[in-house]
């Protein structure tokens, strides 16, 4: 089907004059949209952005984070700024603080031919940000919120710890039980895991049986025995009939720190140590 033509065509890009024109039509969209100056002062909000992020006339990151340095400066992917590097249109998965609290969007921003950027906010329920299979949250998302939480975390000189889960010799469940006792087995280390976290901790389905846990705020030893526990636990799961003798391990690497903020370098060492706990013989914390 021909695509109507009212954008611009590949490769142009909008312009002042486009945006003042669709002002009208643009206050009434039901999310947030956000017209940025090139110095990241916000020079527009729609209504539904003043609801989301309130009135102020501010830069996008303190509007929409509370930053005091624009999102790329806290190791964030900044949808202006890769907007206006690419020179075309991208969208960017971002979490904001907004009245309800921490919510996930999906941010689509453009930019204009001055250097200015347009931002829709879309955003993204609960559901979408959560693996079907065991309700926890799903990669991206948990990443996207970790990363968030460590910038926080990082002005603030805490600590954090990250536990890093992979069941053990997995694949012989699924020969020997077939694939949907594997997906009941991790529905319920699912389940497990949720059971361990405080308010505060994020737990996420990192790949097909592999956990991660972040625990801001923790320092080693209260991380360390979290993941015992959480070994134990998963050790305790009884399924049902028919597949009652299945038995599962886990072996789980602990990393924490109240000095590095880099979310890949902490996922890389609690991965090593789940390493570590794989070749000192499994089912342990490392
Ligand atoms: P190791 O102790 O070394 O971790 O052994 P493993 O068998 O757990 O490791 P491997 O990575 O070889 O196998 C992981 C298995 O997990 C492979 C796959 O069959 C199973 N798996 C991954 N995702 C799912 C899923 O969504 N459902 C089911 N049922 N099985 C899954
Ligand atoms: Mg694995
Ligand atoms: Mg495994």
């Amino acid at each position: 089907m021909a695509r109507p033509d009212v954008t611009p065509a590949h490769g142009e890009k909008v312009t002042i004059e486009m945006i003042e024109a669709a002002i009208p039509f643009i206050e009434f969209l039901p999310y947030p949209v956000l017209w940025i100056g090139p110095e990241y002062q916000v020079r527009y909000v729609n209504a539904a952005g003043r609801e989301v992020y309130g009135d102020g006339h501010d830069t996008c990151h303190r509007l929409t984070h509370g930053y005091e340095r624009p999102c790329d400066a806290q190791g964030e992917d900044c949808p202006k700024i890769r907007a206006s590097d690419l020179g075309v249109p991208v969208s960017v998965l971002h979490s904001h603080v907004t009245e309800q609290g921490n919510q996930i969007f999906m941010v689509l921003a453009s930019p204009t031919e001055n250097g200015d950027v347009i931002e829709f906010h879309i955003e993204l329920t609960e559901t979408v940000c959560r693996d079907a299979l065991t309700n926890l949250y799903a990669r991206t998302f948990f990443e996207q919120l970790v990363r968030r939480e460590l910038s926080l975390l990082d002005r603030m000189k805490l600590s954090y710890a990250l536990i890093f889960i992979d069941l053990d010799e997995f694949k012989q469940i699924n020969d020997k039980n077939g694939h949907k006792a594997g997906d009941t087995a991790l529905r319920m280390v699912g389940h497990t895991i949720m059971q361990f976290l405080r308010d505060s901790d994020l737990a996420g389905r990192w790949g097909g049986e592999e956990f991660c846990i972040f625990l801001p705020g923790s320092n080693r030893d209260n991380a360390a025995q979290v993941a015992q526990r959480l070994r134990d636990a998963i050790r305790d799961i009884r399924m049902e009939d028919p597949w009652t003798q299945v038995k599962m391990t886990a072996s789980l690497g602990v990393f924490s720190t109240d000095q590095h903020y880099d979310f890949d370098k902490a996922v890389c060492n609690a991965d090593l140590a789940m390493y570590r706990a794989k070749e000192q013989g499994r089912d342990r914390v490392a």
